[in-house]
């Protein structure tokens, strides 16, 4: 056999006719390496071509499809040149058309007369028939199947890249489909998946549907194939898991719980008395516990975490806990050091800065907690009887940070918390194989948070409102996107930068600064100074978006709030209204940007955390709510996660019930996991009525 012969779909590009090394690279930059790639391509839709219409049909202000032959062209420039327009006359043998661009006079020379084109706007004028900026096909004389693939159908309309026409693409794809279509298979293992297309024809339909309806059933084939191969790989992950580890008993004997509790100096709520009953049950089970806690910014995770872990503890385990910031590692280990010293237990520090130095002195031996940041997942690190893993703000870790932690021990618990709620096709896909608990509930002291969005020009207004609330014995965040350099560009503003003005703004009332750059020492006092009302004003970045806990802070400016995602604004805003005052959001949005400003109404208009991260999932797409490098989760050619959440639930009860018909296979155990939260997590929240206990 030849080595054409042997060519399959996963072979280079390069082995199709008319793909040489300079079109091969422009498909790469469309992320075509393989045949298989190419099949792949997906169209952005499909252009009516069923019919091509004569020009002497044509109706003004309908877009027709035409084709005929350049009778003349030629371009006419005006202004010195700065103006023009290039215009050429089409002939079909019915009429003639008129086909104008202004000011574009680069298209001069495309089309001899002669050629052959096909064109597709809407006419605008009779007499003659003109039509502006048409779409322009030029019909090579020798096409191979140039008729079938180009005209008389829909036709595919495809992403392309510079140097590449539809047409020359659209050909590429009919010849490969009729080429190696027949190779295509059905992926296994196999499901019965009632009455959509198999593989192969799904291929075709993609690119070549009867009509667009057909093109949108062919796309869910080829998604619901991608959510399957998904929900077979997370069933796999949870089979191996459960063959392989047994879970260590940590669910603790209540010996230190009951003291605990008793000193906290409040009453745990009835939702976090329940997800600490399922974590107990978690902790005390056959298998390794992994679980999602999921409750809105201030539902009041922090305690929940300091229970589960001294159950672990009073089994005589080791607990890490892992947090993105150093800044909340050091809160953590403020509150944490409070609520268990007391009872006699160590607990361990250990950040960049805070290395083991401090983190070894002292303390009583025996099991205890260990908090801390990425610096956790350093080889120095390793506790000698790891029971526990607490992940505080999971979704600023990766997949892998996850499993990292978890591998210092030998199979123990996990726990991530999370106040970005889950839409459910990522709970069904990138959570799939986590247990879920739900915090629906805020504790009794939550006041109401109030947003607003504003426009850059009246700043002046918001620092009076500022200053008010300053007076009245409260204190502010101010965030900004950048640390330094302004960005006069963008607009974009730095913390820096706007100190002396904001510090004006705010006088006489105290200052400071905080972001990243800033040495620990130094962050640590201006925390410090912050919670102990020293302070005023923290002027900050994002580091303070998660976990940090001053229920005196009720007032929040977000500069530049056109720049972040709804669910980053939403936690940024949880950061108030923890004490008993009302609290203020004012989101301040560059004066240019309309459309942000009405995106951030959103904000203002629910404290609903699930619905935000919706919209944001629908507006933004997964990766930015989830940091999708990092989410594990695979990158979708046709599953659209704000859209197909039935395929979603499909390909999971495909796969569950699979499993269950093969005995040797793993059978999920009973309990939801984290996409079968029904609804809003939060329904049941009332952040803004008084508690219900
Ligand atoms: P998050 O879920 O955002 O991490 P935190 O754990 O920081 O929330 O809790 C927010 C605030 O609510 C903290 O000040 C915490 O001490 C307080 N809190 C938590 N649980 C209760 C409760 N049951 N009753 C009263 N206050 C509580
Ligand atoms: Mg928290």
């Amino acid at each position: 056999m030849s080595q054409i012969e042997e060519a399959d779909l996963e072979s280079q590009v390069t082995v199709l006719r008319g793909v040489g090394a300079e079109r091969a690279a422009q498909l790469a930059r469309l992320e075509i390496r393989t045949v298989h790639d190419l099949l792949r391509h997906r169209p952005r839709g499909y252009e009516d071509r069923t019919r091509i219409r004569r020009i002497a049909e044509l109706q003004e202000g309908e877009l027709a499809v035409v084709s005929g032959r350049v009778a003349a062209q030629g371009i006419k420039r005006w202004r010195g040149g700065s103006r023009s327009v290039f215009e050429l006359v089409l002939d079909d043998g019915t009429g003639r058309l008129h086909c104008c661009w202004w000011d574009q006079p680069y298209h001069e020379g495309r089309y001899p007369v002669g050629s052959e084109l096909i064109v597709c706007g809407k006419p605008r004028l009779r007499r003659p028939w003109t039509v502006d900026h048409p779409d322009v096909e030029v019909v090579e004389p020798e096409e191979e199947g140039a008729v079938s693939a180009h005209v008389h159908r829909w036709v595919p309309v495809y992403p392309l890249t510079e140097g590449m026409g539809q047409r020359w693409l659209r050909g590429l794809i009919w010849r490969t489909l009729e080429r190696f279509g027949p190779l295509i298979q059905e992926p296994k293992p196999a499901f019965d998946l009632g009455d959509l297309p198999d593989r192969a024809a799904a291929i075709r339909q993609l690119h070549f549907p009867e009509s667009p309806a057909q093109g949108e059933t062919a796309r869910q084939r080829l998604a619901l194939d991608e959510f399957l191969a998904l929900q077979h790989d997370l069933q796999q992950r949870r089979r191996r898991l459960q063959e392989n580890a047994r879970g260590i008993p940590c669910a603790g004997d209540n010996r230190l719980m009951r003291p605990f509790l008793r000193c906290l100096g409040f009453a745990l709520t009835d939702a976090q008395t329940r997800v600490l009953r399922e974590i107990r049950l978690g902790l005390g089970g056959r298998w390794p516990m992994r679980r999602l806690l999921q409750g809105d910014v201030g539902s009041g995770k922090t305690v929940v975490a300091g229970a589960a872990a001294l159950m672990a503890i009073e089994s005589g385990c080791d607990v890490a806990l892992m947090a993105p910031t150093e800044i909340l590692a050091e809160q953590h280990a403020l509150t944490f050091r409070r609520w268990l010293e007391p009872l006699g237990l160590r607990v361990e520090l250990r950040t960049h800065s805070a290395k083991p130095v401090e983190a070894v002195q002292g303390g009583p031996p025996g099991p205890g907690l260990c908090i801390g940041t990425h610096a956790l997942l350093e080889s120095g690190f390793s506790p000698p009887n790891l029971g526990l893993v607490i992940i505080d703000e999971q979704h600023r870790f990766g997949v892998a940070q996850r499993e990292r932690l978890v591998r210092k021990g030998r199979y123990p618990h996990l726990l991530v918390m999370t106040a970005t709620p889950i839409p459910r096709t990522l709970g069904l896909t990138v959570y799939g194989d986590l247990d879920v608990s739900i915090l629906d509930a805020a504790p009794p002291s939550r006041g109401t948070v109030k947003t607003f969005v504003r426009s850059a020009e009246r700043l002046p207004k918001v620092w009076a409102f500022v200053r008010q609330q300053l007076a009245a014995g409260r204190q502010a965040y101010v965030v900004y996107p950048r640390v330094e350099e302004q960005d006069l560009k963008t607009g974009l503003k730095a913390v820096t930068a706007e100190q002396a003005r904001l510090r004006e703004a705010l006088a006489p009332h105290p200052v400071a600064l905080l972001h990243g750059r800033l040495p620990t020492p130094e962050k640590d006092e201006v925390m410090a100074a912050f919670r102990e009302g020293r302070v005023k004003v923290l002027m900050a970045t994002s580091v303070i978006e998660v976990g940090i806990d001053v229920p005196n802070a009720t007032v929040m400016v977000v500069e530049n709030a056109e720049r972040y995602g709804l669910a980053q604004l939403h936690q940024l805003r949880g950061r108030i209204g923890r004490g008993g005052h009302t609290g203020h959001c004012i989101l301040v949005a560059a004066a240019r940007t309309r459309e942000a400003r009405r995106r951030l109404e959103v904000l203002a208009r629910t404290t609903d955390g699930f619905r935000i991260a919706e919209e944001d999932l629908r507006l933004r797409g997964p990766g930015e709510l989830l940091g999708q490098s990092q989410s594990g989760l695979p990158r979708f050619r046709f599953g659209d996660l704000a859209a197909d959440l039935d395929l979603v639930q499909r390909a999971r009860a495909l796969v569950q019930s699979q499993a269950a018909r093969s005995p040797h296979v793993f059978h999920p155990p009973g309990g939801r996991t984290a996409g079968d939260t029904h609804g809003s997590p939060n329904a049941g929240q009332k952040r803004n009525t008084a508690p219900d206990r």
